[in-house]
């Protein structure tokens, strides 16, 4: 008996007509596995070729079609030239000539008595002293009628090359797919969702987005499609923070008092700004109910987010629960600490620090008030998460996250306590697409406004001939009292010429330029305890000028410090820039930054840094560094469980992503555990766009 598999719509796409293994292995680098798949690779472009002219009205520069049939053709090739083919075509009012040069097997498709379509632009050949087309587009048709035209005499789509396979290739693969099995087409969308964005049907979106006879409802499908793109990813999403929100607690909501956050206004030595207590507000909504807080608080270096935690940090310790902060480097932690200890203590609470390099005795002690509970608040770098740390009540947990820390890390110290509320910290604005993406599952807080009295810092780009004035602009600050940063910066962390050339840098800034001035030297290499005696003879004042590799060192606060220098300023990104700009101007002096543009830095780079001299805001900046970076580049990584779409524009499409996400959201609150018909179709839509980024759908 004669077993034949029947080729679907879900079949891998090797097996459609034409594509074989070998165009099925770089169809597979754009994401498209399945024929299906195929028919989501949308064009980059469309080209007119939709009108259709008689030959003999034809113009130089006009952009036409013309249909007729083929008198004559020529093939020459002569050695060491490149191979002309030439065919005359004729319609009823005139002939014109076309010519295609390095395509000699052309002379195997076009031949004498064919029909034809050409589309192209009308040139002017002198030696002939002729109208021509030169290498046109060009269909033969058989019986077929324009109407069914792929690549002339219509709107032609233009799809993105992937290695040897060419644009044109693609086009008839996807072509042969519409014509295999466009039937098979389901559209995984709720029929609710369709009508409440009047979407189109997918059928005629996967239709008008590849051959479409109108370029706005090309572009419409195309919309159509990154909405669902988005609506699938936001399903996971959905889920991920439903899960979570039903997860049994062992804590129970906590009785937020207001007498006591008066006593913690009370204690403060400043107002909080109107930003941070709306921040606040959405905490004690969080904490009061009875599903465990997920809240991201973005706001810029120096907008005051220790203190909006350790608002709540307060309020956990006086409901009988512990607070864990976790910092990404030592230095941040002690630094935290400092504050939090400053803040809290007056209030009763007992503060420790965890760290790394602690005495034996030392670490034993703090281990044990963290287990009795005699410790309210424990602030530490990740030796938080480690075995052997357990809390006796953990309700409360921060993470300062800077972008340090994966997704396991944060779910390792939620999982030290039965549900605690958890708020993450960062400091990096993040374009609101990405945060509702990477950071989908939180809710988010902003900050987007700095404590009083702080004046924006100045902002200038500058290239090695302007080397000697910034030093005597430096020399000048350091007479005044002031202190500056050098930040070099590495590229890894194991890059030795970089570490060589700051180093060098350091010496040559501390011997011959600055002699009579202390300069410090502070890189990722060095042992944290001479890492921090460094750090803290700087913030007492006993270096003026730190230069540092790194740049997470100098995530200090020294409100002496006017100065930044960024040298090679280019290699990094915008919102990394703008995080080192922050670390001056937290005092009362006008503060500086100058980005030093390497002799390799591009236009284009020096153009991108200008952005930094024209604003402060660090949203419109994060904005802008996804624009010139992208997504991936921006957010440094996949490991932040950025998925890869293959329509949707995490640029340009904001709109549809806020959109598909209520949708999303509405669904999984009509249908929680997706069991409906509706539901299951979005399942397995969903299981078959992101499978193979199944971490997507594990813990965040
Ligand atoms: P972030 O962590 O957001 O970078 P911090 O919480 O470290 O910022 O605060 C930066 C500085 O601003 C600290 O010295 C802090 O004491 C101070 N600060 C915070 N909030 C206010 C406020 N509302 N008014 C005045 N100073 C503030
Ligand atoms: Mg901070």
């Amino acid at each position: 008996m004669n077993i034949t598999q029947k080729t679907s719509i879900h079949s891998p796409v090797k097996y459609l007509k034409g594509v074989g293994p070998k165009f099925a292995e770089l169809l597979a680098r754009a994401g498209v596995e399945t024929i299906q798949d195929l028919l989501y690779y949308v064009p980059r472009a469309y080209t007119d070729w939709s009108t259709v002219a008689e030959i003999d009205t034809l113009r130089v520069g006009d952009r036409v079609t013309v249909v007729g049939q083929v008198l004559s053709t020529d093939l020459s090739r002569r050695r060491g030239r490149r191979s002309v083919m030439l065919a005359v075509v004729e319609d009823e009012t005139a002939a014109i000539v076309a010519r295609w040069y390095n395509q000699p097997y052309l002379s195997n498709t076009i031949k004498k008595g064919d029909r034809i379509v050409l589309s192209g632009e009308v040139r002017f050949d002198k030696h002939a002293r002729r109208k021509e087309f030169v290498s046109p587009s060009f269909e033969v048709m058989g019986d077929r009628e324009v109407a069914e035209l792929v690549h002339a005499g219509r709107i032609v789509p233009e799809y993105s090359q992937i290695g040897d396979l060419s644009g044109k290739r693609i086009r008839r693969f996807v072509k042969s797919a519409m014509d295999a099995h466009f039937d098979e087409i389901v559209d995984p969308l709720p029929r609710w969702v369709v009508e409440r964005r009047r979407l189109p049907g997918l059928k005629t979106a996967i239709a008008d987005v590849h051959f479409t006879k109108d370029t706005s409802l090309a572009a419409f499908a195309r919309g159509r499609l990154a909405y669902e793109e988005f609506f699938l990813f936001q399903i996971i999403v959905g889920v991920r923070r439903q899960r979570r929100k039903d997860a049994p607690r062992a804590v129970a909501p906590l009785a937020w008092s207001e007498t006591e956050h008066a006593r913690f206004l009370g204690a403060l030595p400043f107002a909080l700004t109107g930003a941070q207590a709306r921040a606040v507000d959405e905490m004690r909504r969080d904490l009061e109910h009875g599903a465990a807080m997920n809240r991201l608080l973005q706001g810029d270096v120096g907008s005051g987010k220790t203190a909006v935690a350790a608002a709540a940090m307060h309020q956990a310790a006086v409901n009988g629960w512990q607070s864990a902060l976790m910092a990404p480097t030592e230095i941040l932690a002690r630094q935290h600490y400092e504050n939090i200890t400053s803040l809290l203590e007056p209030l009763g609470h007992s503060v420790v620090l965890l760290r790394g390099g602690m005495r034996a005795e030392e670490k034993a002690d703090a281990l044990e008030a963290i287990r009795n509970g005699g410790a309210s608040i424990i602030v530490g770098t990740h030796a938080l998460i480690q075995e052997g740390v357990e809390f006796s009540k953990l309700g409360f947990v921060v993470i300062d996250e800077q972008h340090r820390f994966g997704v396991v890390q944060r779910a390792a110290l939620r999982q030290k306590g039965g549900a605690p509320d958890v708020l993450v910290m960062t400091a990096t604005p993040i374009p609101r697409t990405l945060s509702l993406t990477v950071y989908g599952d939180l809710d988010v807080s902003v900050i987007d406004e700095l404590p009083p009295g702080r004046s924006p810092v100045r902002t200038a780009v500058r290239d090695e001939a302007a080397r000697g004035r910034v030093y005597d602009f430096l020399r000048q600050e350091v007479g005044e009292g002031r202190q500056v940063f050098i930040v070099y910066p590495l590229v890894e962390q194991s890059d030795k010429m970089d570490l060589a050339a700051a180093t060098k840098m350091h010496k040559q800034l501390d011997r011959k330029i600055f002699p009579d001035v202390a300069v410090g030297l502070v890189h990722g290499r060095m042992r944290a305890e001479e890492k921090n005696e460094v750090m803290r003879a700087f913030a007492a004042g006993e270096i003026s000028i730190l230069v540092s590799t790194t740049v997470i060192e100098v995530g200090v606060d020294v409100p002496n410090a006017t100065v930044m220098v960024v040298e090679h300023a280019e290699r990094f990104g915008l919102a990394q820039l703008h995080q080192l700009r922050g670390r001056v101007g937290r005092g009362s002096h006008q503060s500086y930054c100058i980005l030093m543009a390497g002799p390799a830095a591009s236009d284009d780079a020096r153009e991108r840094l200008k952005v930094l001299a024209e604003t402060n805001d660090g949203f419109v900046i994060a904005e802008r560094d996804l624009q010139f970076r992208g997504p991936g580049e921006f957010m440094g990584v996949r490991q932040h469980g950025l998925p890869r779409f293959s329509v949707a524009d995490l640029v340009a499409d904001t709109r549809l992503l806020v959109q598909a996400r209520e949708d999303a959201f509405e669904l999984i609150e009509r249908d929680p555990d997706l069991s409906e018909p509706e539901s299951r179709a979005v399942v397995a839509a969903v299981e078959r766009r992101f499978h193979g980024q199944g971490d997507l759908m594990e813990v965040g």
